[in-house]
């Protein structure tokens, strides 16, 4: 029998944008996107709060955000402000490494359907699979929000890199 195929579209509930931070970990930035996003900040006057997440020689090789509402949503619409510049964390939701996560959009598809996403949100997977996942693998010490410098290997298995 043929399954339903359904073309996944974002319902706009801001929910992702509101849980930014999980058990040990907010959401991921590339060093890139820090500066970015600090730019972006300072201009729209909001407060964007980080931590690192694995350092580096200069400053850190990737960092989280730490607040659980992003700063940068649009809380009475549920839109995001610099949608154009958002991180590829943002762009590739709720496709991730290690499967699709959390989404209204996906929980309200019809059971058993097969979800197509678009091509640009594969594409940012792929990305952060290039530019974000290699990071993760090689960093000994990662910085957990409750516990701080802690070996990266408590966290995940360096094979299915699946962040708890
Ligand atoms: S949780 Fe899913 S449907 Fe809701 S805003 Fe985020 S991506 Fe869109
Ligand atoms: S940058 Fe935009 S899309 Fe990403 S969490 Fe913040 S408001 Fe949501």
């Amino acid at each position: 029998m043929k399954r339903l195929r359904v073309k996944w579209r974002c319902l706009h509930c801001g929910e992702c944008c509101r849980n930014l931070v999980g058990r040990h970990f907010g959401m991921i930035l590339t060093p890139d996107e820090w500066r970015r996003l600090n730019r972006l900040a300072r201009w729209l006057g909001v407060k964007l709060e980080t931590k690192p997440l694995v350092a580096g020689p200069i400053g850190a090789r990737l960092y989280q955000v730490t607040q659980e509402v992003c700063p940068f949503l649009d809380r009475k619409r549920n839109k995001c402000r610099i949608y154009q510049a958002r991180p590829l964390v943002c762009r590739m939701f709720p496709l991730s490494p290690y499967g699709i996560l959390s989404c209204t959009a996906v929980e309200r598809a019809p059971k058993g359907a097969l979800i197509e996403f678009p091509d640009e949100m594969k594409l940012a997977l792929n990305q952060f699979m290039i530019r974000v996942l290699p990071v993760l693998r090689e960093a000994d010490f990662i910085y957990d929000l409750t516990w701080g410098w802690r070996p990266t290997s408590r966290y995940f298995n360096r094979i299915a890199l699946r962040l708890i």
